[in-house]
């Protein structure tokens, strides 16, 4: 603790003689870009009993909301409150049951959803990417670097495996090489964002979970959380210069993959309030009142970033995302529908906006998605979105389990999943 304690003075004295050097900041320039730390473990309530000074400051200077993984609880989207599961749905912006990331293992991903790294890079080929990482799963299966089903996508930097290093890091059994492995992650991202300034990139520390399912709610767990506070500090430091410097406009996001289980905060998995109970934090203040009014869900995070960094989301992608904007403003969100009689739909949402904005409403008996291909989505009509209801004529073919239903505003698409029942 203490050599760590040291190398983030030295950083922080560096950062402040920076500062110092060019007190005259530079002017803002439109260049936009993002760094998202994902914290493992913290529930919001056991985040709010933590000492964390430096994401509380953050949340200050910008924006705090709870969150909540798992998708729809009892739905379709339904997900499991694991590590992974919660990471793929930040990365692709959708729950399982599309991206099919359903466990640790990584099974079987379905990379025809695609995560926010390969949109920037099909995008904008010249723009960088990097990860900063206590896991090396998050690049070589989640993201899928060098896979012909990601387009054989290639992070420009990248910073993990370091737990595969038995011999700099031995594995102890109270896993404090991975507390070790947490704080290289993050001094290499303050050092690499500050010196290099990737324009999206991706930190995840482990620590904090680890301490979690040893432990519980527990002094140790407590401390694990104030420990990654302070390396997110670190980061939010070098941010912080990065654009005095430059002018550059950074957004950072700060969120966890899941609560933890309410008898004892060990474990996570299930559906309980406390394990999908999140939160995320931003380093700039948001207007967006569906933001601050509302329990915020982990896939907004994906068209937040697009939205800082001016991504243009094709339409067959945004169709698909089960998020709406965290920065930008939302017409409608917490879209749902019921089929009556196979013949029938009728949807439902909520808007906290007070302005009438028509809503074009498609519908798709298809799911071609999924397999790479693409879906016909056919008009249904359009609504103000100030009715929050619509209902319709629907003619799904024999054997459709599910339709797929999209409403698309001129401010954003949001879609939602009915069943078809008899
Ligand atoms: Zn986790």
């Amino acid at each position: 603790m203490k050599i760590f304690l040291n190398a983030v003075f030295i950083l922080l004295s560096f950062f402040t003689y920076s500062q110092d050097k060019t007190s005259k900041s530079t002017p803002k320039s439109n260049i936009r870009k993002v760094v998202f730390i994902l914290v493992d473990g913290i529930s919001s309530d056991l985040f709010y009993k933590a000492n964390t000074p430096f994401i509380d400051a953050m949340s200050k200077e910008g924006a705090f909301s709870e969150a909540y993984v798992g998708g729809e609880k009892g739905g379709y989207s339904e997900s499991p409150t694991i590590s992974a599961v919660g990471y793929n749905s930040l990365l692709t912006g959708t729950w399982a049951n599309k991206h099919n990331v359903l466990g640790n293992e990584i099974v079987n991903p379905n990379y025809n959803y695609s995560t926010i790294f390969r949109l920037l890079k099909d995008s904008s080929p010249n723009k960088s990417i990097a990860i900063y990482s206590t896991w090396l799963e998050n690049r070589t299966k989640l993201v899928g670097e060098g896979l012909e089903a990601t387009g054989n996508i290639k992070m420009d930097f990248s910073f993990d495996g370091l737990e595969l290093d038995e011999v700099k890091y031995p594995h102890d059994k109270l896993k404090k090489y991975l507390k070790r492995i947490d704080a290289e992650v993050a001094r290499k991202a303050a050092n690499h964002i500050y010196e290099s300034g990737p324009d999206l990139s991706w930190v995840y520390l482990e620590h904090s979970d680890d301490m979690g399912h040893m432990y519980g709610e527990s002094p140790a767990y407590f401390n694990a959380v104030s420990y990654e506070d302070s390396l997110i500090g670190l980061i939010w430091d070098a941010v912080k210069m990065r654009e005095q410097e430059t002018g550059e406009d950074w957004l950072i996001v700060v969120t966890t993959d899941h609560g933890r289980m309410p008898s004892d905060g060990k474990h996570h998995g299930q559906q309980s309030y406390r394990e999908r109970s999140t939160w995320v934090a931003l380093s700039k203040p948001v207007s967006n009142q569906y933001f601050k009014n509302n329990r915020v869900a982990i896939v907004d995070v994906f068209p937040t970033i697009c939205d800082h960094m001016g991504i243009t989301v094709p339409q067959k992608i945004a169709y698909e995302l089960d998020g709406v904007s965290l920065i930008k403003k939302v017409d409608l969100f917490d879209l749902k529908g019921v089929c009556v009689n196979k013949k029938y739909i009728s949807l439902r949402w909520l808007t906290e906006e007070k302005e009438s904005e028509m809503a074009n409403v498609y519908v798709s008996y298809t799911d071609k998605y999924k397999k790479g291909e693409n879906d016909d989505f056919t008009f249904l009509g359009n609504v103000d979105v100030q009715k929050r209801e619509f209902t319709t004529v629907i003619s799904p073919p024999k054997g459709v389990e599910y339709i797929k239903i999209v409403m698309s505003t001129k401010n954003q698409t949001i879609n939602t999943w009915v069943k078809i029942t008899p």
